[in-house]
C-alpha cells in the first residue's frame, strides 16, 4: 500500500480527493449554519410546543375549552361588569385556544358599545372565556375557570377598564 501511495498516477487522485473533501468540509459548514438558522427559526415553536396547557370551563361542564401558555399575569378590571363578575383576565391567542364542546349553549350579552362579547353558559350562566372590547383580537380567559390553576397566587394587573365602558 505504501508503494501505491508512492505511485505519482495516484497523486491527481489524492489531491482531488484533498480538494473534495475540502468541498465536503465547507459544505458540513454551510449545513450546519443551515441547521442553526432553522433551529433558531423552530425555537419559538419548540417552545410553543413546550408551554403548559389548562382546561377549562363553565359551572356546569357544558362549556369547556384547552389553552395553552405560560400565564405571566392576570388582570383585574373595574369596568362595570367585571367589577361584579369578579373576572380574572388571561389575554391569549386564539391560536393557543380550543373550544372542546363546539355545541356549547354559550350565550352574548352585550351592553355599552355593544362591542365587547360578554360570552356566557346559558345554563349556568358562568363567563369563563369572552372576547373584550380592548383586546379584540385575543381571547379573554378567565383563569377563575381553568382547573388546577391557583389564580390568588397569580401577579395581578389592574386594568382601568370603567374607562372604557
Ligand atoms: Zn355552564
Amino acid at each position: 500500500m505504501t508503494l501505491l501511495a508512492d505511485d505519482p498516477r495516484l497523486r491527481g487522485p489524492v489531491r482531488m480527493q484533498g480538494v473534495a473533501r475540502t468541498c465536503a468540509e465547507n459544505d458540513l459548514e454551510g449545513l450546519r449554519r443551515g441547521r442553526e438558522r432553522l433551529h433558531h427559526r423552530l425555537e419559538p415553536m419548540r417552545r410553543s410546543s413546550e408551554m403548559p396547557s389548562y382546561t377549562g370551563g363553565c359551572h356546569c361542564g357544558a362549556v369547556r375549552f384547552e389553552v395553552k401558555g405560560e400565564i405571566e399575569e392576570v388582570s383585574v378590571c373595574n369596568c362595570s361588569i367585571c367589577a361584579k363578575t369578579g373576572y380574572l383576565h388571561w389575554e391569549v391567542d386564539p391560536a393557543t385556544f380550543r373550544l372542546l364542546t363546539p355545541e356549547a349553549p354559550i350565550r352574548d350579552y352585550q351592553f355599552g358599545t355593544m362591542t365587547s362579547k360578554n360570552l356566557f353558559c346559558e345554563r349556568c350562566g358562568i363567563s369563563a372565556f369572552r372576547r373584550s372590547r380592548s383586546s379584540p383580537d385575543q381571547i379573554d380567559v378567565n383563569v377563575r375557570c381553568l382547573e388546577g390553576v391557583d389564580a390568588e397566587a397569580l401577579p395581578v394587573a389592574h386594568f382601568d377598564g370603567r374607562s372604557w365602558d
